[in-house]
């Protein structure tokens, strides 16, 4: 039997993947000419199911891109030609603030902050045209709120805001409006294999991508924007995983409920923490990640943990960078059906109790 999956990348798949692909091939969607008319009408059509299933304000566009790296790589170069600054606490922040780094021909400033502490705008006096941030960073399971999003807005009201919410974006409501250029790769909260990514962008962002006017590169924003606006592509696209994503969304309740459901589910995670007096990595709850449960102890312990999780069936993430060794990571990924959270935590329940920790 193959294992459950609870990794947070690639994550969980939607149990129905098997249907929704057998459904694609005999429908002759797969092989569709990208410059074709009936390929024009699949995407609008998607694209308008995406931003209803999503809740994406209208005048929002969406891009579609290969990875998050992908649009990591493209958002620095083209919406910002000065001042940018990275603002992170985790191990994917560090990561995106070093590839603009090195690819980037201008100098970047960084801001580092606590993850226990709720990021506050009030402390970066730089002159800053484009932030990155990284809405729940994957990496220690923390997340930017609404309300911390909503301050930088406030703070930085002539900025435009970019949020990496690779491993939230379909698991929680976001707070669109608050943000210029949102993206996530679908293998997180969307139950897909990897291979697309979204970038879904405001009409403020798109309008500082015109002053700037870099085209540079096939998948400068500009260059997939004049594709995407009509429902072209400038290469041809991932079909397949298009479809796919339309088969999931369209299955699904509305957002509210998703998000309800984990919080719920985040909550219980944390009940089950405290009872079995195991740790968050990150200790002060307001800082969490609702979709990212991460627990920390000594090495040997969790490594244990992960053995004997694995031995039972159950595929857990080990600790992203620095934190490999002395951190677990487990997905709360809408994907993921009740029964194998019960699962799960009743293996878990033995473990502890075999190997307590206090
Ligand atoms: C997974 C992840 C990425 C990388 O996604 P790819 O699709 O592999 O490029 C980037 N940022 C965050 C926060 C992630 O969780």
């Amino acid at each position: 039997m193959n294992p459950t999956s609870f990794q947070v990348g690639p994550g969980p798949l939607n149990p129905h993947l098997i249907e929704y692909i057998e459904d694609a091939y005999p429908k002759n969607i797969l092989s569709l000419y990208h410059r074709s008319l009936p390929f024009k009408h699949f995407l609008e059509d998607h694209f308008s199911l995406f931003k209803e299933k999503l809740l994406i304000p209208q005048d929002y566009q969406i891009i579609l891109c290969s990875s998050a790296t992908e649009c990591w790589n493209i958002i620095p170069r083209s919406f910002a030609n000065q001042h940018l600054v990275h603002v992170y606490n985790g191990g994917l922040g560090k990561k995106w603030f070093q590839k603009t780094q090195s690819a980037h021909p201008h100098p970047i400033s960084q801001y580092t902050f606590p993850s226990e502490e709720e990021f506050s705008p009030k402390d970066i006096d730089l002159p800053c045209k484009l932030l990155c941030l990284v809405q729940n960073e994957t990496a220690n399971g923390t997340q930017l709120r609404p309300q911390s999003i909503l301050q930088i807005r406030k703070h930085f009201p002539d900025s435009l805001i970019a949020l990496d919410a690779s491993s939230s974006l379909g698991g929680i409501l976001l707070p669109w409006e608050q943000g210029d250029i949102w993206f996530a790769s679908v293998q997180k909260c969307l139950g897909l294999p990897a291979g697309l990514a979204l970038m879904i962008v405001s009409p403020r962002a798109i309008e500082r991508a015109l002053q700037i006017n870099e085209r540079s590169q096939y998948n400068s924003f500009l260059n997939l924007l004049s594709h995407f606006q009509k429902y072209e592509t400038p290469y041809t696209p991932n079909i397949l995983l298009i479809y796919l994503l339309g088969r999931i969304l369209s299955h699904r309740p509305p957002m509210e409920i998703i998000h309800q459901q984990t919080l719920e589910r985040y909550h219980e995670w944390i009940r089950f923490f405290i009872q079995h007096k195991w740790t968050c990595m990150v200790q002060n709850p307001r800082t969490h990640s609702y979709t990212v449960l991460s627990i920390s102890a000594q090495a040997k312990w969790i490594k244990s943990l992960h053995q004997y999780s694995e031995k039972m069936g159950y595929l857990l993430s080990q600790g992203y960078g620095v934190h490999q060794n002395n951190s677990l990571r487990i997905a709360n990924f809408p994907e993921i059906q009740e029964k194998h959270i019960i699962g799960l935590k009743k293996e878990l329940a033995n473990f502890s109790e075999n190997n307590p920790l206090h």
